[in-house]
């Protein structure tokens, strides 16, 4: 690992603020308004929200990302691969879920209808936001362009996964890409838990320690083929414990150092 010029941990949240999607940089109970993403610029407007946490408690919260794409690393976890009676894939595993997919903090899964999928499982994982552009990078240089780390689920329809053959519509359907509800910079991301809760009992307690591609080596991975460019995010895998969606269920991701993202799940009510 190269050395990285450490500057002091930052929380931003992405919200709606008088009806306008605003980023703003969280601090001391006071959301100050950011001209920009914050990967971009750190220069405030001025304006400021009172009473907010470091989760961002007290705004209106949406997705703490607005990529160009989001890539996902599958079977990044022995004990994941197993569970699902996979072979631990010898490069990392790519697969992409559409922008489209991203809900905030707050927000809905939808579950497609029932003829499309009748098993919709959660996948607790790391997600981090790249701060600038990685094309042909190396590991370190990669895991250093890493600009903050958040929370997200991989929403996954499993019948429907095993039944395309591929995984763009299991995994890229409108809400399944839960995020939130801040993001962090300047996390340990090579030892954080990872947790996920359904209706209040744990269903997924891992660490990233336990990663077979470490960040640095996946995001390299991913800039081979696919530029990332900054505001691109990547989720890096789930640990072990993956299980089923019902309407109703409150589902919760948790990163140690991020905080714990909140959404409902809902039958879409569509056919
Ligand atoms: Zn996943």
């Amino acid at each position: 690992m190269s050395e990285r010029a450490t500057e002091p941990r930052a929380r931003f949240a992405r919200a709606l603020v008088r009806d306008r999607d605003v980023w703003l940089e969280l601090a001391e109970g006071v959301a100050h308004e950011l001209e920009g993403p914050p990967w971009l610029t750190r220069a405030r407007t001025g304006a400021r929200v009172e009473g907010v946490d470091e989760e961002g408690r007290g705004l209106a919260l949406l997705a703490p990302s607005t990529p160009s794409k989001i890539v996902c690393v599958g079977r990044n976890y022995h004990a994941h691969a197993r569970e699902l009676g996979n072979e631990v894939p010898k490069e990392p595993l790519l697969f992409m879920k559409a922008p489209s997919s991203l809900v905030g903090h707050g927000g809905v899964v939808e579950l497609p209808p029932r003829r499309l999928s009748e098993r919709v499982d959660h996948e607790a994982e790391l997600a981090v936001v790249v701060g600038r552009r990685l094309r042909r990078a190396s590991p370190d240089d990669a895991r250093a362009a890493v600009f903050g780390a958040t929370a997200a689920c991989d929403v996954t329809a499993r019948d429907l996964q095993k039944r395309d053959g591929q995984w763009t519509r299991a995994k890229g359907m409108d809400t399944f890409c839960p995020l939130g509800p801040v993001l962090v910079t300047e996390l340990p991301l090579e030892d954080l838990a990872v947790r996920c809760r359904v209706d209040g009992k744990t269903t997924q307690d891992g660490r990233t320690s336990a990663m077979i591609f470490s960040i640095g080596e996946v995001l390299a991975y991913i800039s081979e083929t696919i530029t990332l460019e900054p505001g691109d995010l990547v989720l890096t895998g789930t640990p072990e414990g993956v299980g089923p969606l019902a309407p109703g269920n409150l589902l919760e991701v948790e990163v140690e150092g991020v905080g714990t993202l909140a959404v409902r799940v809902d039958a879409s009510g569509a056919g």
